[in-house]
């Protein structure tokens, strides 16, 4: 199904008459930790390096992407920093005048060494992903004992005061969590950090996930106010998160439920893959090539239709929740959150 002639031309738009500015960009699939919700130990098969878009690829898509009424990029991974010269790229994208907002999702690992770096490239926002603040606990989830390295780059990040806000994320798991909430909440009310629980996505490595083992933001939050009177904060538009903020003394904390409270009906967001697939949904099960035309000297306006025709066929939501469920082939961690 092709857009129709109005759609052909003008801001972004999928056939629901959804508006897309938001796009996500992995910048690679290869990551330093080993996180068990997301690949085995022993890592995944990673994306050869001739596969990989080069900065100058990316920096070309997200304008024309851009043209097309997108303001808002998230750099994502694998592990974003783990990208030779990822500042070099932030400050390449933030040279397009259409980017108004410039953000990245790391694990936080080697953000002390970049943190600098990153500001002056012109990074707006950063989220970091931590789903314990427990040494061991951090240890025994990420196969990585680098908690203590985070904690130093959520800092370094934090002492830049242009780089606001700046969110922790915590992937929320059965029988773990609920250990953590507590701490977090701590961490949300003794600085501006707003920490978000995320529910646990069929998107793993080793495709064990299972609708029991999620631990739904209602289940957290029930939790939280057996000690904290949380209000809850106006939603903005397009929101994934629902932010609530501490009745007593400051905070906020937030819930981001894509299983038991799907956001879909106001999605604005894409993605692309660090191989140059177009992603027009986290849970899609097709995926468009833009790397192809691209490298086979495509101009704006013909990869400008390429990505029309496919964000007007993007999916109305996601089906975790249904029957014949079909998870995507491809895991978190070559998508990027
Ligand atoms: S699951 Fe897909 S449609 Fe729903 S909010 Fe996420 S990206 Fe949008």
């Amino acid at each position: 199904m092709k857009p129709r002639d109005q759609e052909a031309t003008g801001p972004l738009r999928d056939a629901h008459g959804r508006a897309i500015t938001d796009l996500r960009v992995s910048v690679t699939d290869r990551c330093n930790f080993r996180c068990k919700y997301c690949m085995p130990a022993e890592g995944m098969p990673w994306l050869d390096r001739a596969d990989v878009l080069s900065f100058e690829e990316i920096e070309r898509l997200v304008r024309v992407l851009g043209g097309l009424g997108v303001t808002d990029v998230r750099l994502t991974g694998g592990e974003p920093l783990a990208r030779r010269e990822f500042p070099r790229l932030v400050a390449m994208l933030r040279g397009i005048e259409t980017i108004r907002d410039l953000s990245l999702t790391t694990n936080g690992y080697l953000l002390e060494r970049d943190a600098a770096a990153l500001v002056d490239a012109g990074i707006d926002r950063v989220n970091v992903s931590i789903d314990s603040l427990a040494r061991d606990r951090f240890h025994e989830v990420t196969r990585r004992d680098a908690l203590p390295q985070v904690l130093r780059g959520l800092e370094a990040i934090a002492a830049h005061e242009r780089v606001r806000p700046i969110k922790v994320n915590a992937v929320a798991m059965r029988d773990f969590t609920e250990d953590e909430v507590f701490r977090f909440c701590e961490l949300a009310r003794s600085s501006d950090y707003q920490v978000r629980f995320i529910e646990f996505m069929p998107l793993d490595g080793d495709r064990s996930w299972s609708a029991d083992q999620v631990l739904t933001g209602a289940e957290i939050r029930e939790l939280i106010e057996t000690r904290h009177e949380l209000v809850a904060t106006p939603r903005e538009p397009h929101a994934t998160a629902r932010v609530y903020r501490f009745a007593q003394g400051g905070g906020e904390i937030g819930f981001i439920n894509p299983v038991s409270e799907p956001f879909c009906a106001d999605c604005n967001r894409i993605r692309m893959t660090a191989d140059g697939k177009l992603r027009t949904c986290l849970f899609s099960i097709r995926e468009t090539d833009l790397r192809e035309p691209l490298r086979a000297g495509a101009t704006d306006a013909e990869l400008d239709r390429v990505i029309r025709d496919a964000v007007w066929r993007k999916e109305l939501k996601h089906r975790v929740n249904e029957p014949g469920f079909v998870a995507p082939p491809r895991t978190m961690s070559a998508i990027g959150g």
